[in-house]
């Protein structure tokens, strides 16, 4: 169901006045984690100002410790929402639990299932369930065939609002935190009718990387790219290492901006 070959036009998800998928690529940005209601509201607008589309931030987050900032949780959402509720913008956070896929589908524009997460076939048939859209985020060591498989999971409950996020994969190489597939990204993006987007911050977990890699990701034709901004990337409670500060971010939307008017 997912594939070109069930459907050769091009699905294009709207969420708010947003839309994925339609040629025109989409910015979402926001920290890592949401980690109190005065700081995310701050980004949040300064984020707006910038020109970012859909706001992020974790409030279930799946860390690798579990003695690590795990979010805030409902408290989180609620901060999003509030944030949702000033700026106009809509917000996605991850989901990492079916039990907890009402109370973030009650506060969340777009529902993110995390990497880890992305053969947690439970929680898949239960987004699947959610009328709101799903970021799907790929498998840290999955190919692009499971990865579209866990996408028509989604779809096969009912749900066909997907957009396929490439976030990097495993391989042997440790300088950066993932390997970002841009070849499986561009295969993608012939292969599925849904749209697919990049996560730099993720995919390298180097800031100094990051706004390359996302332009790279534009210009081979990402629906979107959703990157990590923080004000002090050194304070964040997770993923500081990768997020941008909001002198670099603003420096690569003024990129994005002018690489959007030639093409
Ligand atoms: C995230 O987007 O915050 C996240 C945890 O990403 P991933 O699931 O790709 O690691
Ligand atoms: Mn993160």
């Amino acid at each position: 169901k997912v594939s070109r070959k069930s459907k050769s036009k091009k699905t294009v998800i709207t969420v708010k006045d947003v839309k994925i998928g339609n040629g025109d690529p989409v910015i979402i940005a926001g920290p890592c984690a949401v980690e109190g209601e005065e700081e995310y509201i701050a980004e949040a607008l300064f984020l707006k100002e910038a020109g970012v589309q859909i706001l992020r931030g974790g409030a279930f987050k799946p860390r690798t410790s579990p003695y690590a900032f795990s979010g805030l949780g409902v408290e989180g959402l609620k901060i999003l929402a509030k944030a949702r509720e000033i700026t106009g913008l809509p917000v996605v956070t991850e989901v990492m639990d079916p039990r907890d896929v009402e109370i973030v589908g009650k506060y969340a524009d777009i529902l993110q299932i995390g990497s880890r997460n992305m053969q947690n076939f439970t929680l898949l048939k239960e987004v699947g369930l959610v009328d709101k859209p799903v970021l799907l985020k790929r498998g840290l060591a999955a190919t692009i065939k499971e990865w579209f498989l866990a996408a028509e999971y989604i779809v096969n409950s009912g749900n066909e609002q997907v957009i396929l996020c490439e976030r990097g994969i495993r391989t042997f190489e440790d300088y950066t935190r993932n390997t970002f597939d841009l070849a499986g990204m561009v295969a993608a993006l012939d292969l599925t009718h849904l749209p697919v987007i990049a996560d730099p911050s993720h995919a390298t977990g180097r800031s100094e990387l990051v706004g390359r890699v996302a332009l790279g990701a534009l210009a081979a034709g990402a629906d979107g790219i959703m990157v990590e901004v923080h004000p002090h990337p050194e304070e964040a409670l997770s993923d500081g290492r990768q997020s941008l500060d909001y002198e670099e971010f603003k420096k690569l939307m003024s990129v994005i901006k002018r690489f959007k008017s030639q093409s």
